[in-house]
């Protein structure tokens, strides 16, 4: 059963304020936005629509999960298509649970040679922390559950859900 916890509206705003939050950390400067597939889509659709100035986009491909549990491997399935040096990057991500994912990713590209390194999640859960990753810009910070919708998925399902809910037992 879905318990929704984030409805579509407040999404929105909390995107909307972020997008100025960012835009005012970097100052004119030209954003390369890496939007982790599949889960940060949504996020990064709107969080782009929203970043004023000059804005690049590029997909990263993880795969670390299997289920609801996470398998603790990390491996990239689509690559950056451009080289990253000297570049300010900001990775867009889905959800930061264990942080075991971002830590690999903040290491394998910041060993590129960005100029600058900053990650935006939609959702932080950090009662789930194995590792300390440093997270620049949150969009909502949620209690342990288990949630799906506005790109994360339960097997693949619910990442079209405009609002973001609980998985809870029953029918
Ligand atoms: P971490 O490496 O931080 O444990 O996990 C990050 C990844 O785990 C996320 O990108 C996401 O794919 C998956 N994940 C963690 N928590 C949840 C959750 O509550 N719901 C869903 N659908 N995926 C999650």
């Amino acid at each position: 059963m879905l318990r929704p916890l984030l409805e579509a509206d407040v999404i929105a705003r909390r995107i909307t304020e972020l997008a100025v939050e960012i835009r005012r950390t970097y100052g004119d400067q030209p954003i390369v936005v890496c939007g982790v597939l599949k889960g940060g889509v949504p996020f990064m659709a709107d969080l782009i629509r929203h970043l004023s100035g000059a804005v690049e986009i590029e997909f990263l491909g993880v795969s670390s999960y299997a289920g609801t549990e996470t398998t603790g491997a990390v491996r990239i399935t689509h690559d950056l298509k451009r080289d990253i040096a000297g570049q300010d990057v900001l990775l867009v991500e889905d959800i930061v649970d264990t942080g075991l994912t971002l830590d690999w990713l903040r290491r394998t590209l910041g060993a590129r040679g960005p100029r600058s390194l900053r990650i935006a999640t939609l959702l932080d859960k950090p009662e789930r922390r194995r590792v300390e990753v440093v997270v620049d810009f949150v969009g909502f910070t949620i209690p342990d559950r288990f949630v799906v919708g506005f790109g994360l998925d339960l097997n693949e399902r619910y990442r079209n859900l405009p609002y973001i809910a609980e998985v809870v037992e029953g029918p």
